[in-house]
């Protein structure tokens, strides 16, 4: 019978287990390039909390992409019914992640371009805070020894937790618990898992639930107090919510709504969610739009703007048709992205043009944006997953940074730069993330 159960063990364990997949050895980052990354964060933690709370901008910024796009405009009239009624929780919580590739110039020297920034449900400061000592084992394995200390230390799931634990204890209620939001089946259990134990440290208590369970057992009191099976929820931080098939159901949706309306603090509330949308990273990047963020702080504007690459309209009008024209004309040098999250949404290439032609005469394009390629410099490296075979490719990198805040009210109680991320994948593949099968985690090596 033991020989039996420890058999369908590893049946469960080969199954249900395996590696967070990594790279054998860390990836060279400029030291000043990652150092800009770490500097510029706390400005776009302002930025995106300054947006969430501008709802014309929100508006005018949004208008052609909800026309077309049916879950950002389902997303839209949440965040419009919210205004209406009036927010009831004046505590913010924002956990941010802004991605970065370095766009190789003819100089040698490489440029900090940003891809995107996560303002929700923004993946791996968990399994990060782990990376560093891996690398550091392997290095000393290898003979390195010099290099493993020069490894960083990173542990965003400390930062990520604080700014969770403090949304809590602003909420104010001993009882109530930080309830994560989560997949029906969650293949990246282990990464939430570091910032619930962080929490639990804190004498935190921390829920895991579906949608189903907060459609099944969930409600708000008269104090719009919300209370899923029975406890009351401080803070509800979404891990799941930002893809359409996150919404199967009506109900789901109903669900959200309740979220947002209740008093628990929301990371990120619904504003925040769509101030991380791919069309409001193009409209920043118009000129005048950053200064009339950051009205009397030019040098913040510069900073933030040195990490925009080219982003430009697909909206109706010369300016988009000059687009679609720019486009069809050089696509390898270019990016085409709908309003999705999650990587493997993105058109690259010849693709370009088949989508464009399809779309270029009617408002559909809207739903995209259009940008600049970056284009890294290819770094050897050997990737370490789960059933793929050992050999060397030519890799490269993005690198993440972690940005926690929390505001309550007019007072930002804490603004912090809280970690990094470095993902690797193979130069094969133009998009995808770890979750999605194609990058694994690394360590940058600062030269
Ligand atoms: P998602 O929300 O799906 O993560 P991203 O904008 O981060 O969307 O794009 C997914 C992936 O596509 C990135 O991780 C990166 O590998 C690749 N990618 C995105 N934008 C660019 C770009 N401008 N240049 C080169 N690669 C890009
Ligand atoms: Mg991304």
């Amino acid at each position: 019978r033991v020989t039996k159960w420890l058999q369908d063990q590893r049946v469960f364990l080969k199954n249900l287990v395996t590696y967070a997949p990594f790279t054998l050895f860390p990836t060279p980052v400029p030291k000043a390039v990652f150092l800009q990354a770490l500097a510029v964060q706390t400005h776009y933690n302002t930025l995106v909390d300054k947006i969430s709370q501008d709802p014309d901008f929100l508006e005018e910024a949004l208008a052609s992409t909800i026309a077309v796009d049916d879950f950002t405009g389902r997303l839209f009239r949440i965040h419009q019914q919210i205004l209406k009624e009036g927010r009831s929780q004046s505590i913010v919580l924002g956990l941010n992640r802004s991605d970065y590739m370095l766009d190789q110039r003819n100089n040698g020297l490489s440029s900090l371009k940003q891809i995107e920034i996560n303002t929700f449900a923004a993946s791996f400061g968990g399994l990060s805070s782990r990376t560093p000592d891996v690398h550091r084992q392997i290095l000393k394995m290898a003979g390195r020894l010099e290099e493993s200390q020069r490894i960083l230390d990173n542990d965003p799931a400390a930062g990520l937790a604080r700014a969770v634990a403090k949304a809590w204890e602003l909420y104010g209620s001993e009882r109530a618990v930080v309830m994560f939001l989560v997949e029906e089946s969650q293949r990246n259990i282990f990464d939430q898992r570091y910032i619930e134990y962080e929490l639990w440290k804190r004498n935190i208590p921390t829920k895991r639930k579906r949608f189903d369970d907060v459609c099944e057992k969930g409600s708000l009191d008269q104090d719009k107090r919300l209370f899923v099976d029975g406890q009351e929820v401080a803070v509800v931080y979404f891990r799941n919510g930002y893809m359409p098939q996150n919404y199967p159901s009506e109900k789901t949706w109903e669900a959200r709504l309740m979220m947002e309306r209740s008093l628990a603090v929301k990371c990120p509330d619904i504003s925040t969610h769509l101030a991380g949308t791919k069309k409001v990273q193009q409209v920043l990047a118009k000129p005048g739009v950053l200064e009339k963020f950051f009205p009397d702080k030019p040098q913040v504007v510069e900073q933030i703007r040195a990490t925009f690459a080219g982003l430009y309209t697909l909206d109706i009008g010369p300016e988009g048709d000059k687009t679609v024209a720019m486009a069809l004309a050089a696509p390898d040098q270019f990016v085409l992205k709908p309003q999705r999250e999650g990587g493997g949404n993105n058109i690259y290439g010849s693709e370009i043009c088949q989508v464009l032609q399809g779309v270029k005469e009617s408002t559909e394009r809207t739903a995209y944006i259009l940008m600049d390629k970056i284009h890294p410099a290819p770094v050897q490296n050997c990737l370490l997953r789960r059933d793929a075979p050992l050999q060397i490719s030519n890799c490269l990198s993005e690198l993440g940074v972690f940005g926690v805040y929390v505001r309550q009210g007019k007072d930002t109680v804490m603004n912090d730069c809280v970690g990094h991320l470095l993902r690797t994948k193979s130069s094969e593949h133009s998009d995808g993330g770890v979750a999605a099968g194609v990058a694994v985690l690394d360590n940058p090596l600062l030269v």
